[in-house]
């Protein structure tokens, strides 16, 4: 496809504002420095004909340079004279005197180049143009016409194809169908293919819909339009309606094409829940965007590709019949699919011969195909530096610590008191940790701060866990409580630092309770906070079960780290020793029976 249309989204119009002042900036600059080198250059040493024919005559020149009328000699030592000859003659013979004594001569011309000229009388044009360019971006994005929606031609950089999703498999074959539509649509309604209008990614984020979005408009060779949910958002009713008309005004234009909403549970929620002028708009703007799509006829080759990770939220009219009707559940990957998506990623890495990425795709269970991309891309940087030319596995551990338990937080020093009480708490996860029936296997235990936390404790499924089971869900838990207990029970105090753990421990148990009915109460459903069906008594006992949850966890947890504290010491000494302690020796540490109570 010959033309490019590219509409600027809100990043790149900004990346194109600072370009084109930098490109002002340097035709300023480049003009004023000409204009300096052209005066800078001329005023050096006169010298008349026989003083120029002098030094001919010795030959004592490193250079000269004859420009039209004048003669520009250059010393070894650095200086410059100039003499005006105007006989042609007279010049004739000094270039040759010159010539023959070995002094290099050239020829230039006064007259600059055409392309010169023209640069250097269109400069004050072209800064006025650029200025203008700049200043009608300003005001498109002021006024929200530059940013509301980007589009990229599929032969642009942007464009994605299969190729570049991995892990997807399924979903890949769902689009099918639909790229054969885009394809050709004359065809596909021709073989009485009913035409797909609406389909709805749904899952975690980072597995790719976007991705697999603009990929099927790669595949079937059409435009992209991608817009997010959250900018139709407006204060004013009606703004984001219109926005949504002129969405589709300009589909029509482009069709075929895929029109791509990210985060459609922005404009998406059920309906009428709120009193305030922006939910009213965003009523507007849904109804709107139904509109549109009851008005697809059998001629119009649209096809809008929604994505969502809360389909739960959606007002049922976007899933009904014609609209939203086809819904991909785009997943987390499983081992092979995470050794996939890492190959795609890799391609243009340098990787060592030992660096097996089937082995790195073991190693992290719960990564989304985002995350692959940014450990790829973390390994790459400590492999650089490292001044190393591959990534190794050493590089693959830095990122993945990293990415698991965020940046070492370095020359933050902590005192022996803290050191030791974080040593203390962390030991207490690991003990509880290997404790457990259906814990995950603790990878390492380090009290360097990190990010947000003073020591972390890192355990890695060591498979992907598609069924939750409650045992599961309770040692969980009593792990996340088991800093704590080591608080309580070795220090007999208690630190705030174990704020996340508790308030990850209570989210367990919430759910718990509320969505997987594992309480006392049975089977009860408090997912949606705003359902009318919720009595005041229910939240109340719910609340009382999942205490009761936490509260037994805790006591199971004291109990592992009391009849554990020699165990617990051991690794605590290693810890304030080496800061870090890797799966072999916490081992170690939990294994040799003698007490080391010396
Ligand atoms: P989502 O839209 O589901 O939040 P994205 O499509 O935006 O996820 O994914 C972000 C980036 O992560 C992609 O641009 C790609 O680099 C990488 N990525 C995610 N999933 C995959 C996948 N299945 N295969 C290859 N790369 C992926
Ligand atoms: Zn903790």
């Amino acid at each position: 496809m010959a033309f490019r249309i590219k509409k600027f989204s809100g990043r790149s119009q900004r990346t194109t504002l600072i370009l084109l002042t930098l490109i002002a900036t340097a035709l300023i600059a480049g003009s004023i420095s000409v204009i300096r080198y052209r005066q800078t250059t001329s005023p050096v040493q006169t010298i008349n004909y026989s003083e120029a024919y002098a030094i001919a005559e010795t030959g004592a020149a490193a250079s000269v340079l004859v420009e039209n009328d004048s003669l520009i000699v250059k010393r070894s030592d650095g200086t410059v004279s100039k003499t005006t000859v105007t006989g042609e003659a007279f010049r004739q013979t000094i270039v040759e005197l010159f010539r023959k004594n070995g002094v290099p001569v050239e020829f230039a011309s006064t007259q600059p180049t055409l392309i010169a000229t023209v640069f250097i009388y269109s400069w004050p044009v072209l800064v006025v143009l650029l200025l203008g360019l700049v200043g009608w971006r300003v005001h498109a994005t002021v006024n929200g016409r530059g940013g509301s929606f980007s589009l990229a031609d599929h032969s642009g950089k942007q464009g994605a194809t299969f190729a570049d999703v991995a892990g997807v498999d399924e979903a890949k074959a769902e689009l099918s169908e639909t790229i054969e539509f885009l394809r050709d649509p004359i065809r596909f309604g021709r073989l009485g293919g009913r035409a797909p209008r609406g389909i709805l990614l749904y899952g975690p984020p980072g597995t790719g819909k976007t991705l697999l979005a603009r990929a099927a408009a790669g595949e079937a060779g059409v435009p992209f339009l991608s817009v997010s949910g959250s900018s139709f958002q407006e204060k004013f009713a009606g703004v984001g309606a219109a926005r949504a008309r002129r969405l589709f005004a300009r589909a029509r234009k482009l069709s075929p094409c895929i029109i791509f909403i990210d985060e459609i549970d922005a404009l998406g929620r059920q309906r009428g829940r709120g009193n305030d002028s922006g939910s009213a708009d965003q009523d507007q703007t849904l109804n709107q965007l139904l509109i549109e799509m009851d008005g697809f006829d059998q001629s119009s080759s649209i096809v809008v590709i929604g994505s969502t990770n809360r389909p739960d939220v959606l007002d049922q009219a976007l899933t009904r019949p014609g609209r939203f009707d086809r819904e991909i559940m785009v997943n987390l990957a499983d081992l092979r699919g995470r050794e996939a998506i890492l190959k795609v990623h890799a391609r243009n890495i340098p990787l060592d011969d030992e660096l097996d990425l089937n082995w790195i795709a073991r190693g992290t269970p719960g990564f989304s195909g985002a995350d692959l991309a940014n450990l790829l891309n973390e390994a790459a940087i400590a492999a650089t530096r490292d001044d190393s030319d591959s990534v190794a596995r050493t590089h693959i551990e830095i990122a993945r610590d990293r990415i698991l338990m965020g940046a070492a937080r370095e020359g933050f020093m902590m005192d022996e008191d803290e050191r030791y009480a974080t040593a203390v708490h962390e030991a207490g996860h690991v003990a509880v940790g290997l404790a457990v029936k259906n814990g995950d296997p603790i990878h390492k235990v380090s009290i360097l701060p990190r990010g947000r936390a003073l020591g972390v404790t890192q355990s890695l499924p060591e498979r992907d866990r598609l069924m939750k089971k409650r045992e599961y869900l309770e040692d969980q838990i009593a792990v996340l409580l088991g800093g704590r207990a080591a608080e309580q029970v070795v220090l007999d105090t208690m630190t705030a630092g174990a704020s996340n753990d508790i308030e990850r421990a209570v989210e367990i148990a919430r759910k718990m309770v509320g969505e997987f009915g594992m309480s006392p109460l049975g089977p009860i459903y408090l997912g949606d906070s705003q359902s009318e069906y919720q009595s005041q008594s229910l939240l109340d006992r719910a609340d009382d079960a999942s205490n009761q949850i936490i509260n037994a966890q805790l006591v199971r947890a004291r109990e592992v780290v009391t009849s554990q504290q020699n165990s617990i010491a051991r690794l605590v000494k290693l810890l304030l020793e080496r800061d870090t302690v890797e799966a072999d020796d916490i081992r170690h540490c939990f294994e040799s029976p003698l007490a080391l109570s010396a």
